[in-house]
């Protein structure tokens, strides 16, 4: 797609509310600060460098804000990895009047994925200050092997365990800064791939279930070119629930509206978690597509707009940011690629309609997960 030509006119009041031709609303916004990484995630493969024209902090609060106003209610920032972006603060403390606003221009939750790598005390203080609302961390593993292995540290498990002990003290750092996991402000993000990880399955809730946390174990996901995905190196949820339900027996809790995730609570009450009592939520992109549900919106760190994790091509906003910013024109753009959209890959996948998984896409770390 092209830049400033669309020909669709933005959202206004009064207008009918913005979906797209599936009829699916907006909801969230991914925006990747970096498409650089501190680890190498096999699954992930992030790049050595950024792309050369990043977007400022004020082409971004000008790129939310257009979004907020057509119904992205939830920004996450992501990467690449986001804190090694050393604006990560300036950029949510410029989003506060966003966050205050009232009506229909209204943030309602600005939250941040990380390794945990950088998260040190005095950084986690600083986002939440700042008004962050919510922290993800990913830990795949409970041992210093494993760590290394999913994280593609050399140095092996020594490095492994170093890292661990980091990642488990920026834990303790987000909840003491008050990022609460009773109230969903704290969780930990798994990618379970089969004989990888998948011994770590029951370590990995042993240790959410101890600190309190809920727990999302994600499947391998065939984004990107460089990861080497292969079907049958893909744990479905459905075995991840069994596995871990034989040992603490769960129950289901459902599904958050637009949620990715198929939540479950422990029977034995084991392990506070998150709101409404999910201790475990599974993220099964690949072996039962939510498509039909997606709200989400993924912009790059230069400022290309993609509408589905698995697409080979996005929209480039940055002739409506730069040299001047034109915000009705960015408006026009968003809305324009909003009602657009048709993308249904993860079904389309399953249903083996179309060659899906020989098209290219865009890399993970680019796009932000
Ligand atoms: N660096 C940060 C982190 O790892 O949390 C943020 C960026 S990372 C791309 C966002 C999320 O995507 C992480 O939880 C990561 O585990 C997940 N992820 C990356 N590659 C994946 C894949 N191929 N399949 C499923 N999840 C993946
Ligand atoms: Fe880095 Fe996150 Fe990708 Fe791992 S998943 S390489 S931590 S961006």
């Amino acid at each position: 797609m092209t830049g400033p030509s669309s020909p669709l006119p933005p959202a206004s009041a009064g207008a009918p509310p913005l979906r797209d031709r599936l009829g699916r609303p907006p909801g969230v916004l991914r925006l990747s600060l970096t498409a650089r990484c501190n680890l190498a995630c096999p699954y992930c493969c992030p790049d050595a460098q950024d792309p050369p024209e990043l977007l400022t902090l004020e082409e971004r609060v000008l790129l939310v804000r257009e979004a907020a106003a057509l119904g992205f209610r939830t920004l996450r920032l992501t990467g690449g990895e986001p804190l090694l972006h050393p604006g990560v603060e300036a950029l949510v403390a410029a989003l506060r009047p966003l966050r205050e606003a009232a009506g229909a221009t209204r943030l309602e939750a600005i939250a941040l994925t990380t390794n945990g790598l950088l998260l040190t005390a005095e950084r986690a203080q600083r986002l939440r200050q700042a008004g962050l609302d919510r922290l993800t961390v990913s830990l795949d593993g409970t041992d210093g092997a494993s760590v290394a292995r999913m994280g593609g540290l050399r140095g092996g498990a020594a490095a492994g365990d170093r890292a661990l002990a980091t990642i488990l003290a920026a834990l303790d750092h987000a909840r003491a800064a008050g990022f609460d996991p009773a109230a969903g402000a704290l969780k930990l993000n798994a990618v379970i791939t089969r004989g990888r990880n998948d011994d770590q399955l029951l370590p990995l809730a042993a240790l959410a279930r101890q600190r309190g946390i809920e727990l999302r174990l994600i499947e391998y996901m065939d984004v990107g070119n460089r990861n080497g995905w292969a079907p049958e190196q893909v744990l479905p949820a459905q075995e991840m629930v069994q596995r871990i339900g034989e040992r603490w027996p769960l129950e289901p809790v459902g599904r958050s509206a637009h949620g990715t995730a198929a939540r479950w609570r422990y029977r034995d009450g084991g392990g506070s978690g998150g709101p409404g009592g999910s201790h475990l939520a599974v993220v099964a992109s690949i072996s039962a597509p939510f498509c039909g549900d997606c709200n989400r919106l993924r912009v790059t760190a230069d400022g290309v707009a993609y509408s589905c994790l698995f697409a080979a091509t996005g929209l480039d906003l940055k002739p409506w940011l730069r040299p001047g910013p034109d915000p009705a024109g960015l408006g026009a753009a968003l809305s324009g690629q909003w009602r657009a959209r048709r993308d249904r890959y993860s079904e389309e996948r399953q249903e083996q309609t179309l060659e899906a998984a020989q098209r290219p896409h865009a890399e993970m770390a680019y796009l932000g997960g």
